[in-house]
C-alpha cells in the first residue's frame, strides 16, 4: 500500500465556496482516503508539509490541441511524425506544470492523441494530464481546420467519419459547424455542416455513448449544432435570445474559450497573419459578454482555451479562469469551479475528479499564494499532485 500525507493545506473546496485551513490529506494508493484538521498521523505515511499552501482540485482544460505549436503561422511548420511526437510530450508537460492534471484533445494532427493518452494512461508518458481526445476534427470540403480534420460532406460521409473515429478509440468526436479564425480565407460568419449531416453524426456517436462538441462561431451555426442534438459548444460566437433558449431546452454545455481570441491578437505584427489578427479582433470583446450572458442564464460552462492555435500556448489554461474573474465578473471560486469540478461533469468524470473529496483521485493543483484573493495567482502554479504523486515542483 502506498500512503502519503499532505500536511498544513489550505483546501480551496470549490462545491461549498470555502478554504479549509490546516488541513491534513491522507492518500491512500492515489486516492484521498481522509482529510481533516488535527487528523493523526499514521506511521506507515510518508509526509509531506505543504507550509499552509493553497490546495486547489488540478484544473481542467477541454479544449486543447496538443499537438500543435502555438507559433504565428503554423503552415510554416513541417513536422516529421517523431518531431511531432516529441513536441506533444513536452507540451504535455507544460500543462502540468500550470496546474492541469486533465485536458481533453478537440483535434490533433494524424491519430497521435489516441497513442498519446493510452501512453499517459499506462503510465508511459508520466509527466502528463490524463485525457480524453477526439482524434481528428469531421468538416466539410474546405471546411475549418480542413488541413488537419477528416473532410466530409452529405450524411453517408459524415457517418463513416464517425464511425472511423469511433473505431480509433475518440471519446469524443469533434464537428465544425461554421468558418473559423484560425483557417485560411476561413469566415466565423458562415455556416458549415449542415444539421443532417451533424445529426447523422451524433447519433453514430451517442450509440455508443460517446458525446459530440461542436466548433461553431456565429448563432445558426449554434442553432443547427443544437438541433442536431450534439452535446457541447466550442467558442459559440454570438450567442442570443433564440440560441440561448435551445441551450435550456437540449441541456448543452458551453466552452466559451475566451483566451485564444486575446491571445492570438496579442500575436499581431509577431507573425500571426493578420487575416487571423483581424477576425480574432471582431471576436475578442463581444466574447466576454457572450458568455457573461450565457453563464447568467444557467448555461453550463466549461473552461478550455484552444491552446496550440497562434500565440495561444500551451501555458494558456490558468489565464481562462483570470479573464472570467478580471473581464467576465465572476467570483473566484465561480471561476474555478468552472475549471474544475463543472468541467469534470462536461467530461464524466466528476465522479473520481474536480473537487477534492474522500474517495476521489489525488489531483491537485498547488499555489503558495490564495488564488481566490487574487486570482492572478492562478498564473504561478508551484506543484502539481497526479494520484498523489508530485509531478512538478516550483
Ligand atoms: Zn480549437
Amino acid at each position: 500500500m502506498n500512503l502519503k500525507a499532505f500536511t498544513n493545506a489550505n483546501v480551496i473546496d470549490v462545491l461549498q465556496a470555502k478554504i479549509e485551513q490546516d488541513v491534513t490529506i491522507l492518500v491512500e494508493n492515489g486516492k484521498i482516503s481522509a482529510m481533516g484538521a488535527r487528523l493523526p498521523l499514521p506511521k506507515a505515511a510518508e509526509v509531506f508539509n505543504l507550509q499552509h499552501a493553497y490546495v486547489c482540485p488540478g484544473l481542467f482544460n477541454v479544449h486543447v490541441h496538443c499537438t500543435k505549436t502555438g507559433a504565428g503561422d503554423q503552415s510554416l511548420e513541417q513536422f516529421s511524425e517523431a518531431q511531432r511526437t516529441i513536441l506533444a510530450i513536452n507540451n504535455l508537460e507544460t500543462y502540468i506544470r500550470d496546474g492541469v492534471t486533465f485536458i481533453r484533445d478537440v483535434g490533433c494532427q494524424g491519430m497521435l492523441a489516441f497513442d498519446l493518452r493510452d501512453a499517459v494512461r499506462d503510465g508511459s508518458i508520466r509527466v502528463a494530464p490524463d485525457m480524453l481526445v477526439c482524434g481528428r476534427g469531421i468538416t466539410m470540403t474546405g471546411g475549418s481546420s480542413y488541413m488537419s480534420a477528416i473532410e466530409a460532406d452529405g450524411v453517408d460521409e459524415c457517418r463513416k467519419a464517425a464511425r472511423q473515429m469511433l473505431k480509433a478509440g475518440a471519446d469524443w468526436i469533434k464537428l465544425f459547424a461554421t468558418g473559423g479564425v484560425c483557417t485560411p480565407n476561413g469566415i466565423p460568419g458562415a455556416v458549415q455542416l449542415d444539421v443532417e449531416e451533424m445529426a447523422v453524426v451524433v447519433r453514430e456517436a451517442h450509440k455508443v455513448g460517446v458525446k459530440v462538441c461542436v466548433h461553431a462561431e456565429n448563432p445558426q451555426g449554434i442553432c443547427n449544432s443544437l438541433r442536431a442534438g450534439v452535446d457541447c459548444i466550442e467558442h459559440g460566437d454570438g450567442i442570443d435570445d433564440e440560441t440561448l433558449e435551445l441551450f435550456k431546452q437540449t441541456g448543452a454545455w458551453f466552452v466559451p474559450t475566451l483566451a485564444s481570441a486575446f491571445d492570438i491578437v496579442s500575436g499581431a505584427g509577431k507573425g500571426v497573419p493578420e487575416e487571423f489578427v483581424q477576425k480574432a479582433l471582431e471576436l475578442a470583446e463581444a466574447s466576454i459578454g457572450n458568455f457573461r450572458k450565457a453563464f447568467d442564464a444557467g448555461v453550463p460552462c466549461a473552461c478550455g482555451t484552444d491552446c496550440g492555435t497562434p500565440f495561444c500556448f500551451h501555458t494558456s489554461s490558468s489565464k481562462e479562469p483570470v479573464i472570467m474573474v478580471e473581464r467576465c465578473g465572476l467570483t473566484p471560486f465561480e471561476a474555478l469551479r468552472a475549471a474544475t469540478f463543472d468541467s469534470a461533469r462536461l467530461l464524466g468524470v466528476d465522479q473520481e475528479l474536480g473537487s477534492i473529496e474522500l474517495g476521489k483521485k489525488a489531483h491537485f493543483a498547488v499555489y503558495k499564494n490564495n488564488p481566490i484573493e487574487d486570482i492572478r495567482h492562478l498564473l504561478q502554479c508551484d506543484m502539481a499532485i497526479k494520484n498523489g504523486e508530485i509531478l512538478w515542483k516550483r
